[in-house]
């Protein structure tokens, strides 16, 4: 099967877009005296998909929101192609939005839903009904035309709203926590569907939501956000394997936290020694973040590189197996392994460490909050 494209549709132009460039220049936003953004600076490049990722209420919807319009700024620019839209109203930014609840018009048609902001636009209806019968084939539900959101399910909805949202062929695509109401097996299905779309139009994207999994997924970058700032910009594989703060080690993935202590330039655990991802770190006492997948269990270990314990609980996860281990020396691992290797809770293991570089966290820096919220 073909994938009709929107932009074989005539445009009002009669011009086929590229993606457009968004730039956020030290963007401040404050509700009362809460700092919902502070100082903050984003480029997506044309055709980019940038995650904002965050836990809630770490601004994630504010910064949305004014690059839509729909909130003003306290300081700072916002540049759509190098025009500053500060002053620009919401309906003339040309942007396509999805929200987290389905917001189709319950009375209208999903065809009729799709066609809304093209009847806005004057567009002649059999120009409209055309374009909107393009865009839900571009979603995959050109033979649901004429049903009502009632006769659809979550995450057919949420297909006519992006169908909506992209007939009107918008210079950017925001999408605020798209699939987090949807189940589990929907949701990775559209984020894969909204992915292949959006490469396909080449349409820059802001995708925010508080699930790591997704953002990791999805996205070309991944802006991490914490207290209405910017902690770490970088792509899925920078963030995962070099976190540039504790916050981000803790936050993106899953990681083991250790007491240990950093002594020129590496860190220790119990005895044994592992690299520092950031040798200048200063000595003292330390937060050691150690990732499930960097640590096995083995038969017996060698001094220095593994400690003993005591299984507590193994997981089967289909595709791997997590097991978590009591040490002799206090404090639990969690290990990630082969689902073929099957411990016991009770059972005596040892887990070895595969010596990657550590990120660490000085003794008495805060993180909290750094766990998602779940929704
Ligand atoms: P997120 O989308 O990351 O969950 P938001 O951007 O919605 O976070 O909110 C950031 C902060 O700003 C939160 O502390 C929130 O309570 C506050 N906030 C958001 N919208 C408003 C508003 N309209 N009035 C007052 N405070 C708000
Ligand atoms: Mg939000």
């Amino acid at each position: 099967m073909t994938t009709p494209r929107l932009t074989t549709v005539p445009t009002n132009t009669g011009q086929t877009r590229t993606g457009s460039v968004v730039e956020f220049t030290g963007v401040t936003k404050r509700y009362g005296t809460h700092l919902a953004l502070t100082d903050f600076d984003l480029t997506l490049a044309a055709g980019e998909l940038v995650a904002l990722l965050g836990p809630s209420g770490s601004g994630k919807t504010t910064a949305l929101r004014v690059l839509a319009g729909l909130e003003s700024t306290d300081a700072g620019r916002i540049l759509i192609n190098g025009d500053d839209v500060s002053g620009v109203a919401t309906s003339r930014r040309d942007m396509g939005m999805v929200f987290q609840s389905y917001s189709l018009f319950p009375h209208l048609s999903a065809g009729e839903n799709v066609e809304f902001g093209l009847r806005m636009r004057r567009v002649p209806a059999v120009e409209r009904r055309e374009r909107a019968a393009a865009a839900l084939a571009l979603v995959g539900l050109d033979a649901h035309y004429d049903r009502f959101a009632h006769q659809l399910s979550g995450g057919q909805q949420q297909r006519v709203a992006l169908a909506r949202a992209l007939v009107t062929q918008p210079r950017v695509l925001l999408l605020d926590e798209p699939l987090s109401a949807l189940d589990a097996k929907v949701r990775v299905g559209l984020r894969e569907q909204i992915r292949r779309i959006q490469t396909e139009l080449g349409i820059t994207t802001l995708f925010v939501t508080h699930d790591q999994d997704e953002a990791l997924a999805v996205a070309d970058r991944v802006a991490v956000m914490r207290d209405g700032r910017l902690e770490q910009v970088g792509t899925p594989e920078e963030l995962y394997t070099r976190p540039a703060t504790a916050f981000i080690a803790d936050f993106v993935g899953l990681s083991n936290r250790l007491a240990g202590v950093v002594r020129h330039g590496f860190a220790e655990v119990h005895g044994i020694t592992l690299p520092l991802l950031d040798p200048s770190q200063a000595d003292g006492p330390v937060q050691v973040f150690v990732r499930p997948e960097d640590l096995t269990l083995a038969a017996a270990g060698l001094p220095g590189d593994s400690l003993a314990g005591t299984v507590l609980l193994s997981s089967f996860l289909g595709s791997l197996r997590r097991t978590s281990v009591l040490l002799e020396q206090g404090g639990t691992v969690v290990v990630q392994h082969d689902v073929r290797e099957r411990p016991e809770p009770g059972e005596r293991v040892v887990v070895r460490f595969s010596g990657a570089p550590v990120p660490v966290e000085p003794d008495g820096a805060d993180t909290t909050g750094a766990r998602p919220t779940p929704s």
